[in-house]
């Protein structure tokens, strides 16, 4: 079998994760997910706060809602820096040229995508909420269809699988050859992964890419482009991806012994049940591609959608309803 040749993502994360010691206490964040990355992917580290000037170890700050609005505050000396980061994140997020996915840290008040806490006063005021820190605000108001996760979600395998599939299939996407021809082999090549992620998206992909009404090629990449971020948006159902490797099977009928499907079809009852993560009858499958030189189903994305040493099986728990 043929191994995929990846782009690597452009992925901007907060800079905490794995990269500097610029928390307001002046540690930095482990995390072992981001350092397997690291080979793999192009970083784009960022620190918001230390960018907007307050400095290492630096007082901190909070998310505050007064009378209706959100400020981002900092007890010790009073003063609202919202103006500031929210500068900040507008100036930055124009200057980055491609990005391909966000890892932001959870929970902080710049950075958070979710579950930030929200205080209902500037004076010793309780938690009255949770939402989203200011710099994470803005990645999500200005990217609504590329990935955004937290480190803490990335440690449940199916959000990982569905970032990691995400990012490397944008990145392909980014570094394709802008011709009719490359574009047909894409679309055909993401068939199954279409398939699995939003059948009504592929069936659109599909229509651009045959280009009937004869548009300009800049003109039918950017339709693509839209509708494919489009496609990977949202993870897909446990149902779908079952479909999709019952399909593969199917090309499959002669040379395998009656116990290897019985052992394949209990391997995807597991992953229904959510007891092993995609990957472990996806690796099922890519081993029957191998010996049999399964030439469609070796092009399929949906059978390397990223490198396999990204491949983890460890889950957090956490997180399974999403
Ligand atoms: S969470 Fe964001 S703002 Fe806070 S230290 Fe990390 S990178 Fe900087």
């Amino acid at each position: 079998m043929e191994k995929r040749r990846f782009i690597k993502p452009i992925v901007v994360s907060s800079k905490c994760i794995e990269f500097a010691a610029c928390r307001w206490n002046g540690l930095m964040i482990k995390d072992d997910f981001v350092r397997q990355l690291t080979p793999f992917v192009e970083f784009r580290p960022v620190c918001p706060e230390f960018e907007i000037g307050l400095g290492i170890p630096r007082d901190p700050i909070r998310v505050v809602k007064s009378k209706g609005k959100l400020t981002l505050f900092q007890p010790a000396t009073g003063k609202d820096f919202s103006r500031q980061m929210n500068v900040f994140s507008q100036s930055y997020l124009e200057s980055l040229d491609e990005v391909d996915g966000f890892i932001l840290k959870g929970r902080s008040p710049s950075c958070g995508i979710k579950d930030v806490k929200i205080y209902g006063g500037i004076d010793k005021a309780p938690v009255t909420g949770k939402g989203t820190g200011f710099f994470g605000q803005a990645v999500i108001d200005r990217y609504p269809d590329l990935p955004v996760e937290d480190e803490g979600r990335l440690t449940n395998f199916r959000i990982r699988e569905h970032f990691l599939t995400q990012i490397f299939a944008l990145a392909s996407w980014r570094g394709l050859d802008k011709s009719m021809a490359a574009l047909i082999k894409f679309q055909e090549n993401n068939k199954l992964l279409l398939m699995a992620y939003n059948q009504k998206e592929m069936r659109i992909l599909g229509q651009i890419t045959a280009n009937r009404e004869k548009k300009k090629m800049n003109v039918v990449f950017a339709e693509y482009g839209i509708h494919l971020k489009r496609a990977l948006t949202t993870t897909p159902r446990v149902s779908s991806n079952v479909n999709v490797l019952t399909h593969a099977l199917g090309y499959f009928k002669t040379g395998l012994q009656g116990a290897e499907k019985a052992h394949f079809l209990k391997t995807v009852d597991k992953y229904r049940e959510g007891k092993i993560p995609l990957s472990v009858p996806i690796g099922i499958i890519n081993s029957w591609i191998a010996r049999f030189g399964q030439e469609y189903l070796s092009g399929q994305t949906y059978f390397q959608p990223y490198p396999e040493e990204l491949i983890q099986v460890s889950d957090s728990g956490k997180g399974r309803d999403f």
